[in-house]
């Protein structure tokens, strides 16, 4: 008797944590840049912050709507992939049969135990054994509109929370504590996601760490503009 034993590969882990990094990354350089831009215009410490907890809700939402958005179209595609499926299983279940046991042939199999496995897989279960090997298919990585859509959001509204902190805590030096503090954050989610992928710390850290610091420059030198004009 074969005992299945549960295991959690990498993989598995690596698509969650690089979608949470990426939504916390992404929450860190809008707000922060945001907030940065807002104190280079020599605005009251109530705007500052008043701008801040708008850019993290609107953030937060916008990256749900475009999740749920993206991942719902997703999902539509799989269901019509499985709906065209079950008819064709009703309408021509040889053909189906073929083209499962090619599938297995395809793998590896030896055309008789090809032929074989088809057969008994879809004597079970035709519509998941045709769903998984040949749509690809399967329950546990069906599109999941509503929980990419939190996820998106969490992360997002974590990573903007970090700056707003910031400038919370420190009003009287907002533009150098929030774009210092978020310089770091990024360098640490960078390496984090570099580390994650295995792909070289430095270089991962260094490349979010550029880009955050060039969207928070530009950011400040609008607002510094806009701050002399008024
Ligand atoms: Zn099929």
């Amino acid at each position: 008797m074969y005992v299945s034993h549960k295991e959690r590969h990498k993989t598995q882990r690596i698509g969650w944590l690089r979608a949470a990094v990426l939504g916390a990354n992404d929450g860190i350089v809008s707000t922060a840049s945001l907030v940065v831009g807002v104190a280079a215009s020599n605005a009251t410490h109530n705007s500052v912050l008043v701008a801040g907890v708008a850019a993290l809700v609107a953030g937060a939402l916008s990256m749900a709507a475009g999740e749920y958005v993206s991942v719902s179209s997703q999902a539509d595609t799989e269901q019509a992939d499985v709906g065209r499926e079950r008819v064709e299983l009703a309408t021509d279940i040889e053909s189906e049969r073929d083209e499962l046991t090619s599938i297995y042939i395809e793998r590896g199999l030896d055309p008789v135990l090809a032929r074989e496995v088809a057969l008994k897989l879809m004597e079970k279960d035709p519509l998941t054994a045709h769903a998984r090997d040949e749509l690809g298919i399967t329950e546990t990585a069906a599109a999941r509109p509503i929980q990419a859509a939190l996820t998106s959001a969490a992360t997002f509204a974590a990573g903007a929370a970090l700056p707003l902190l910031v400038a919370v805590v420190a009003p009287v030096a907002v533009l150098p504590a929030v774009s210092g503090t978020s310089l770091v954050f990024l360098a640490a989610l960078g390496a984090l996601a570099a580390h994650t992928g295995g792909a070289p710390i430095f270089r991962g850290a260094a490349r979010v760490t550029f880009w955050g610091a060039l969207a928070m420059a530009i950011t400040a030198g609008v607002g510094s503009l806009f701050g002399a004009a008024v």
